[in-house]
């Protein structure tokens, strides 16, 4: 099996249960395994060698929540949008009418799309929730990345009769043909290309599944060992459905339905119990931590519309496992950590809250652990060759003294040269080598184009949902 030897100035290296910052060393990767970390060894023979110079190795991103085939359609058309009455989700609204204005065939070219994106920024696992499982599977073994996928499925949709309250509309067979469907979809795909692509569960929304379903969800996952995505306590409206319909927040809710364990990775956890724009006391926080449960923290797709979690650094104080995903455009891990940072350190009040090395484990460990995978997350003997090697001669990268501080609050996705999965080079000098990237950016244009121009011109157009900024050239 052939050996590769990756020398650089430095890397962010695992050891005794964390990160540390090994300088001039190098990793040595067997297969689809790093077999060594550390300073420079005699390599004997047969061993590809790449010095990289001024560069870092640091672990592949974890992205914990994605969606794959809409993610990039919110570039220019969420920002600046949302409506007092519905506590400026688009949710109730703008997000309906463009996953109305969708066909199959512009999911896919967001999917590949989405993928290209990931790779570019670092990440090198996502974790998908959606509705075209088999393609992401395919473009997902075809790119390179490590992919956890869901075919989601629920029991109701919601929905606005009016744009001034939402209404939920519960599915005869309260959503068990598509809980079906998205088993069948696990067996389909659970461990090809090395193990690479995973299938797993999303009941998509808290407010939308039944008990039945959820106990379902948690007895299949147990059985098949696998994770569970759910959106919870995302959306005011949502939280207020719950506490009115159950008489218990989100949270206390699936504690109450047995659903809460280690598997969980609970989308967003925005509106917990405390949260300033609730007034409502409670301990969803501690039952988190009780049960092992953990949150896929995006918080740049809820500060844009002018809410945030209270707080990042708090969740961490509660002991809940906090996980950083994109869930919006753009799908890069990058700036979810330094908006998290940021964003926490201002609820806080103190610049002293939310660090770096908080962030970058959410990007990293804490989703490994989520997933039950110390092979992931880490550059360490046994774990997976999932790697990437940044510039330190970049504009964004000089000069550094920090690995960790440079990728949260400077790096570049531009600064990122090589990214390797499971051992295999997926991005070289910054060209993906597995998919053709002017090809996949061209479909991605084509399809947008296709679905915003389907929104019509009626109340559900897109520059009515979401005025341009600038009026047209006259
Ligand atoms: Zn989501």
């Amino acid at each position: 099996m052939s050996r590769r030897a990756l020398f650089a100035e430095e890397i962010i290296a695992f050891q005794h249960g964390e990160h540390r910052h090994l300088r001039g060393g190098c990793v040595i990767t067997e297969g689809d395994r790093v077999v060594y970390v550390g300073p420079p060894v005699d390599l004997g023979e047969d061993v590809e060698r790449h010095d990289f110079g001024p560069a870092f190795i640091a672990p592949g991103f974890i992205d914990s929540h994605a969606h794959l085939t809409s993610a990039p359609l919110d570039r220019t058309t969420v920002e600046d949008t949302g409506k007092p009455q519905f506590w400026f989700t688009s949710l109730a609204e703008l997000l309906p009418a463009m996953t109305r204005a969708m066909r199959p065939e512009d999911e896919r070219a967001m999917a590949d799309f989405s993928v290209a994106e990931l790779i570019r920024s670092g990440t090198t696992t996502v974790m998908e929730i959606g509705w075209q499982g088999d393609h992401v599977a395919d473009t997902a073994e075809r790119a390179g990345i490590r992919a956890y996928v869901a075919q989601g499925y629920g029991s109701a949709k919601w929905r606005t009769p009016d744009g001034r309250r939402m209404v939920i509309d519960w599915k005869e067979d309260d959503g068990f043909d598509g809980f079906h469907d998205a088993c069948a979809f696990i067996d389909r795909v659970d461990g090809r290309a090395n193990g690479r692509i995973r299938g797993y569960l999303s009941p998509m929304q808290v407010a939308m599944v039944s008990p039945a379903l959820l106990a379902a969800t948690r007895a299949e996952a147990e059985a098949r060992d696998c994770p569970v995505a759910l959106h919870t306590s995302e959306a005011v409206f949502e939280f207020r459905e719950m506490v009115s319909r159950e008489g218990m927040t989100p949270i206390e809710w699936l504690e109450a339905q047995g659903f809460l364990s280690e598997r969980c990775m609970l989308g967003h956890v925005i509106f917990t119990a405390g949260h300033s724009w609730l007034n409502y006391p409670g301990r969803d926080l501690e039952i988190l931590a009780a049960h092992g449960a953990s949150v896929a923290h995006c918080p740049w797709v809820f500060a844009r519309r002018g809410y945030v979690m209270e707080s990042f650094a708090r969740y961490l104080d509660a002991g809940v496992t906090m996980c950083l995903g994109s869930d919006t455009a753009p799908q890069s891990l990058l700036k979810q950590m330094q908006y998290g940072a940021v964003l926490a350190k201002t609820v806080e009040r103190d610049s002293r809250r939310a660090t770096a090395g908080q962030m970058f484990d959410a990007a990293t460990l804490a989703p490994a652990r989520a997933l039950g995978r110390s092979d992931l997350g880490r550059i360490a003997p046994g774990a997976k060759a999932d790697l990437t090697v940044w510039r330190l001669d970049g504009f964004s990268t000089t000069p550094s003294r920090d690995p960790v501080r440079l990728l949260v609050h400077s790096a570049e996705p531009e600064d990122l040269r090589h990214v390797m999965v499971d051992g295999t080079w997926v991005m070289r000098e910054r060209r993906l080598t597995q998919l053709q990237e002017a090809t996949v950016v061209a479909a991605a244009r084509r399809a947008a184009q296709r679905v915003w121009s389907r929104m019509g011109d009626g109340p559900a157009a897109l520059d009515i949902l979401s005025a341009p900024t600038l009026r047209p050239f006259a």
